[in-house]
């Protein structure tokens, strides 16, 4: 038996072509969703990652600008810079890339950004809400992974779901995403005993943990679904034959690239489960396909009912 691939890519372009429509009535209205990126420094993975956000902007029609400081800047100038951006009325989200630069207080940076204006979903008041199921902004990827199996029709109510990985990013607010599916969740660590025993339990297993291939097939019970959302680079021709062995397709681009992307869960998982995200390909495309989507919805959140009404009519 081998797995359904579910195609994070396909997913990802219907909720982009979803978001363009509400964008497209929105701007004919004369309120057009708007999004500010803060990429402060010279990191290249981060210029590469704001680049994609700036370019679907640019596809789904929303309106977006880049703040791009300079290394040098204090936190006090980037605080500065979103306290204007908050009092912006055509500014709906606004995205702090990080990292930031050493010397700046990322935590106070962080803090700034006004709730109604956190497209990432990191700020407490946003937490909070999430935890308690009021309406608020969710974390870009974990709501990609539940949108991933919603639109895939996985079901998950009642389901056993065991979440590896406990960030504030990615492994809690997935746990709090499925328990308000009402998934029965078990969120494991490094801590956990047993791991393997505990995956094996999962009707829905998300990785999120940074370790290439550490999710082996004894950890999948079959049939089971599997969410992969690491994103590990794989340089060593000894592990990239571990993972890809006989895969011809992928030997060929790691020949000519040098390294390929590997998530947390090992490519022979397929072998057992019931359906698998690709890496590349599955969960990374849903994260900036759900910014866009937190755009307009803390749009719709912020400007209220006249956008709720533009959009239902
Ligand atoms: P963190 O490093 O913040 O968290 C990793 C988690 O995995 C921790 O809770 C840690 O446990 C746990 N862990 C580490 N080693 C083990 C182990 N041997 N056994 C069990 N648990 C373990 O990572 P993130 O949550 O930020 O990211 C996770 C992965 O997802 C990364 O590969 C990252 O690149 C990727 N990612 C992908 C995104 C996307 O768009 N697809 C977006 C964000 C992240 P403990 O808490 O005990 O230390």
């Amino acid at each position: 038996m081998s797995a359904t691939i579910l195609d994070g890519n396909k997913i990802a372009a219907e909720i982009r072509s979803e978001v363009a429509a509400e964008v497209k009535v929105l701007t004919a209205a004369g309120l057009r969703p708007g999004l500010a990126v803060i990429l402060a420094g010279d990191n290249p993975a981060s210029e590469i990652y704001v680049r994609g956000k700036v370019k679907s902007c640019e596809e789904t029609g929303i309106y977006s600008e880049k703040h791009a400081p300079p290394a040098t800047v204090s936190t006090q100038e980037l605080l500065d810079l979103i306290n204007s951006l908050n009092r912006r009325e055509e500014i709906d989200g606004i995205l702090v890339q990080l990292p930031l630069p050493e010397h700046v207080d990322a935590k106070k940076v962080l803090l700034a950004v006004s709730p109604a204006k956190d497209v990432d979903g990191f700020h407490p008041m946003n937490v909070g809400y999430l935890s308690t199921q009021r309406p608020g902004l969710v974390p870009c990827t974990p709501a990609g992974v539940v949108e991933i199996l919603k639109r895939s029709h996985i079901p998950i109510a009642g389901q056993d779901a065991v979440i590896v990985g406990r960030s504030d990013i990615v492994g809690k607010p997935v746990a709090m995403l499925l328990i308000n599916a009402n998934a029965t969740v078990t969120v494991c660590h490094s801590k956990t005993r047993d791991l393997a025993g505990v995956c094996r339990r999962a009707d829905i297993l998300v990785a999120a943990i940074g370790r290439p291939g550490m999710i082996t097939r004894d950890f999948v019970k079959p049939g089971a679904t599997v969410i992969d959302v690491g994103i590990n680079k794989v340089t060593d021709p000894a592990e990239f034959q571990r993972f890809f062995a006989g895969n011809a397709k992928r030997e060929e681009s790691f020949r000519a690239k040098g390294s390929t992307l590997v998530g947390d869960v090992h490519p022979q998982v397929a072998e057992v489960a019931g359906a698998v995200t690709p890496v590349p390909g599955g969960v990374g495309p849903l994260t900036i396909a759900m910014l866009m989507a937190n755009t307009v919805r803390a749009a719709k959140l912020r400007r209220g009912h006249t956008v709720q009404e533009l959009l239902r009519a």
